[in-house]
């Protein structure tokens, strides 16, 4: 016997809870399956353990320079690691927490604990139970990818959820993965006291941002004295008496370093294969991704997947656009679509580096005629009031069309004054319109109408 509900939503991330809640308002009965903890990545592994450890990190290194600010204090900072990973700790579960509470108390939603499967096109297993419905929502998001790389089954390694449960400083932590994930821990261990390598298999960090972005973010690391690997060919991993040792065929540097502790941070994978999709019949990409059209609906009448199981997004503001779009589509009769999407995110080194929209590089392969501007961090007042001047930020505008087509911003601040772009671009606004907006003084935004002012034709 299956038990029928209007709608059944796997997974309990960033996508999943939001949806339950705006189903069961407008009246549906919805089960609600989770199979490890509520909240998904984000909230147990992902950005609220990893911002909360920033801001650790971040205090540890404003300690440290306190002189710089005529602070003096007596002795250099100690970093008390279980503290830190308490912290971390209390603002996952309290988020964790409250995201439960809020599901087992909403009204027309049954919750159940469980390992979710496919039985059929509108059958799911649970367990031992069977529930139907003609609407399933999939959010079973990611987890880390284990890269099959020589000795890897041989040596301990750790990922971004293990790492979270070390409640001490590694003595040298050695990082596989020059991307998102692989920067911010490299540089909050740092902080913390580390020594910390990164290895990058490509010729450059964070290799889809612009060249000048990645330099820039290498020398930030370097200057705290995180040793950076590029162009690592050939990585293997080898127990040893000191830890791991890590080999790599690099143009230059030593062809093995020893850490005590290795990280995975090479990417990550769906959870979408062990979820019985073929018994489903729902299409998945070569990678696992599930299939989806600009609505977020797969090739099976009925069944839709949001967040980072479609591979149309890989942060939470993206997972959350899903449900809004799925939810309004559905619910209140729009035809939002993906593609109207524009793209922001942060990386949160400090300084984080805040984006949006195009590249230089990719609006250069547009093709389109162009105009850019760029201003150093040097020059930005609020920083220099707040001693942290690294970085720059800069614009790409179509020259003919007159539209905001990307901007970036590596400095202090930068994941904040980001979004009066991603603002000005949503609201499909001329440029003109930002430039000639008055901005609060000082603040790193009130560059931004200044940048656009020295606005000339690049190539
Ligand atoms: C270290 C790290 C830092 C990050 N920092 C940021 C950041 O600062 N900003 C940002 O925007 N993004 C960040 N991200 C990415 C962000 O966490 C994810 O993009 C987001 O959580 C995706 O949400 P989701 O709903 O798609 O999936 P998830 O949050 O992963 O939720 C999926 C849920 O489905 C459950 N599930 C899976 N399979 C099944 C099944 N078969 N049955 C039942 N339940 C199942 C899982 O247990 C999980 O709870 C970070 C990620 C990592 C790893």
């Amino acid at each position: 016997m299956s038990r029928p509900f209007d709608a059944i939503v796997i997974g309990a991330g960033q996508a999943g809870p939001p949806l339950a809640g705006r189903l069961t308002t407008a009246g549906m009965s919805v089960a609600l399956i989770e199979r490890h903890l509520f909240g998904g990545t984000c909230v147990n592994t992902g950005c609220m353990p990893t911002k909360t450890l920033v801001a650790s990190a971040y205090a540890a290194h404003l300690a440290r320079r306190a002189a710089d600010y005529g602070v003096m204090l007596d002795a250099p900072p100690r970093i008390d690691m279980a503290r830190v990973k308490a912290r971390a700790d209390a603002v996952s579960a309290n988020s964790r927490a409250g995201i439960e509470g809020w599901l087992r108390a909403m009204k027309g939603c049954t919750v159940l604990k469980g390992h979710a499967r496919f039985v059929g096109p509108d059958t799911v297993s649970v367990g031992e139970e069977r529930l139907t419905a003609p609407r399933i929502f999939i959010d079973v998001g990611g987890r880390v990818l284990v890269p099959s790389l020589p000795g890897i089954d041989e040596v301990p390694y750790l990922t971004n959820s293990s790492l979270l449960s070390v409640d001490h400083v590694p003595e040298h932590l050695i990082i596989v993965g020059g991307s998102y994930v692989g920067l911010e821990f490299a540089q909050i261990y740092r902080r913390f006291g580390a020594e910390v390598t990164v290895v990058e298999m490509t010729a450059r960090l964070v290799g889809h941002e612009d060249e000048d972005v990645s330099q820039a973010i290498r020398e930030i690391l370097e200057g705290e004295g995180i040793t950076i690997r590029t162009s690592a060919e050939c990585i293997r991993l080898a127990p040893h008496a000191g830890g791991v040792a890590v080999g790599l065929d690099c143009t230059e540097g030593d062809p093995e370093i020893v850490g005590s502790h290795v990280l995975l941070a090479a990417g990550r994978r769906p959870n979408t294969d062990d979820l019985g999709l073929d018994k489903a019949g729902v299409g998945v990409d070569p990678r696992g991704y599930i299939q989806v059209d600009d609505f977020l609906a797969t090739n099976v009448p009925g069944i839709w997947a949001l967040g980072e199981c479609n591979g149309r997004g890989a942060f939470t503001h993206t997972a959350y656009n899903d449900f809004e779009i799925v939810a309004a589509n559905l619910l209140d009769g729009e035809a939002r679509q993906v593609s109207d999407r524009i793209l922001g995110y942060a990386l949160y080194i400090d300084p984080p580096l805040g984006r949006v929209g195009m590249t230089d590089s990719q609006a250069r392969a547009s093709g389109r005629p162009l105009l850019g501007a760029q201003r150093p961090m040097s020059r930005v007042g609020r920083a220099i009031e707040k001693g942290e001047t690294q970085g720059f930020m800069k614009i790409v505008v179509d020259a003919e069309t007159r539209r905001i087509l990307g901007a970036t911003i590596l400095g202090t601040g930068g994941d904040e004054a980001i979004h009066g772009v991603i603002d000005i671009m949503n609201a499909g606004a001329l440029y003109t319109v930002l430039q000639r907006a008055v901005p609060i003084h000082p603040t790193v935004s009130e560059l931004i109408p200044t940048m656009l002012g020295e606005l000339q034709p690049i190539r």
